[in-house]
């Protein structure tokens, strides 16, 4: 069997929502499963919408997420392809001008719905005569083109929802080019999917209403059995059952980045939540792809839920090993032999990555100590061992300490934290100590900055 080729197919006159991200990270991870191709497609038609800027913060955002494309294609540099498709359709007899205005076909719905007939376009423009068009066009009208459907029922089965179909003698035959000459996304998106080898179409539910309507593009275009596979995955709506708007708001991919959470936390909670499979942290975008199985994708709603999201980019960033942490602490300024200590003994800690400046300006920069108890850090003092100090150093220390001022717990470990850390919590002393070292810790119980 072929390897598959899928292809998420954003109109870039926006920035991308973590509701899109579901779409991108289900194809991407589908095809990643499978050693595929996935094609980045802008769908860039509407020149007069589609904005550069747009395409390339998209492009960002799915990188920032991991997403790397095999390609990236631009709808708007394919015109010449979508014209011929159009030519052969109209030379099969499956395309035709229609010059009913938008108020015309609105008074003929209303007569319909009026009457009790479902409210499908009658095909009238099927009965103009050459002579008919010559004087519509007279008048100063331009014809769109509509497809002209087979009235049958079209089956596909559907990874996501098993057996569809929808008879197609039920629907209006979709306008395929506006009277302006420009197209509408239905023609150019089976061109290109036919064009890309396309295999399988995985997208959101909204597009289950188009998709008989494609199947038979397809036939058209490239004969029976031409239409890849389709899958259509539940949207992510807000906690309380809307959909994400376009922009997406605090759901954006950029306000989530710049919130601080995690991208393997987005990419989890965008691909797993809505399934039957538990929203859970993982380490990689191959741990995410190994579980997809699209058929564990639910009909019902997947809501989103902004702390589940929080904290799992807090779990993400515990559970995160060093090797996949070390550019971005570099990036941040940590490096060096403490840095994987550091690591190891901050990410715990974290609600976000950023925190770790914080920390490292604990063992490595200058902090104001806080002094509660000065007999325990006088007794402190007197007892800190000689270096080299390791991760047994704090209670080998304590255990001194005890004994010596007869406190424990927080009474004893209260006043050390805070000194030595400036700070009322933080993660375990035993494993900031050596991290710290002696001569700052000496002069931290002392009460001086260091
Ligand atoms: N540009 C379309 C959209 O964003 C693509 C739909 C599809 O995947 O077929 O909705």
């Amino acid at each position: 069997m072929s390897l598959p080729v899928v292809r998420f197919a954003p109109s870039p006159t926006g920035r991308i929502h973590i509701g899109n991200a579901r779409t991108a990270l289900m194809n991407y991870l589908f095809a990643r499963k499978q050693h595929g191709r996935f094609i980045l497609r802008f769908d860039d038609t509407d020149v007069a919408r589609s904005k550069e800027e747009y395409a390339a913060a998209i492009e960002f955002d799915l990188a920032w997420l991991g997403i790397e494309p095999d390609a990236v294609v631009r709808q708007s540099q394919r015109f010449a392809l979508y014209h011929t498709a159009a030519g052969k359709l109209q030379a099969a007899g499956r395309l035709y001008r229609a010059y009913e205005t938008s108020e015309e076909l609105e008074r003929r719905r209303k007569r319909q719905q009026a009457r009790g007939l479902p409210p499908i376009y009658d095909r009238a423009a099927l009965e103009l005569t050459a002579a008919d068009r010559t004087r519509l066009e007279a008048e100063g009208r331009r014809p769109h083109w509509r497809f002209k459907l087979d009235h049958r029922i079209v089956r596909w089965d559907d990874l996501v929802r098993g057996e569809s179909h929808i008879d197609c003698a039920s629907l209006s035959d979709p306008v395929l080019i506006r009277e302006d000459g420009t197209y509408l996304y239905t023609l150019p998106s089976v061109v290109d999917d036919i064009g890309f080898d396309v295999t399988h179409i995985i997208r959101g539910e909204d597009h289950v209403t188009n998709t008989a309507v494609q199947i038979q593009l397809f036939e058209a275009l490239a004969g029976q059995g031409s239409a890849p596979l389709f899958g259509h995955h539940n949207l992510l709506t807000s906690a309380s059952g809307e959909g994400l708007s376009k922009r997406g708001g605090a759901l954006s991919i950029a306000a989530l980045r710049d919130a601080g959470i995690e991208p393997l936390a987005v990419a989890a909670c965008a691909v797993l939540t809505g399934t039957s499979d538990s929203v859970h942290p993982v380490q990689s975008l191959d741990e995410l792809a190994a579980g997809l199985d699209l058929s564990h994708v639910s009909r019902a709603q997947a809501r989103f839920d902004a702390d589940e999201l929080r904290n799992l980019s807090a779990r993400t960033l515990h559970h995160m090993s060093f090797e996949t942490a070390r550019e971005r602490l570099a990036a941040a300024g940590i490096s060096g032999p403490k840095a994987e200590s550091f690591w190891r003994a901050v990410r715990g800690n974290l609600a976000v990555f950023g925190e770790v400046v914080e920390w490292w300006r604990v063992i490595a920069g200058e902090i104001e100590p806080g002094i509660e108890d000065c007999e325990i850090l006088a007794a402190a003092r007197e007892t800190l061992p000689a270096e080299p100090w390791d991760e047994t150093t704090f209670t080998h220390w304590t255990a001194l300490l005890k004994e010596r001022t007869q406190r424990k717990g927080k009474a004893l470990f209260h006043p050390l934290r805070l000194a030595l850390t400036g700070r009322e919590n933080g993660p375990e002393l035993a494993a900031l100590l050596p991290l710290i070292g002696r001569v700052k810790a000496e002069a931290r119980l002392s009460g001086r900055a260091a």
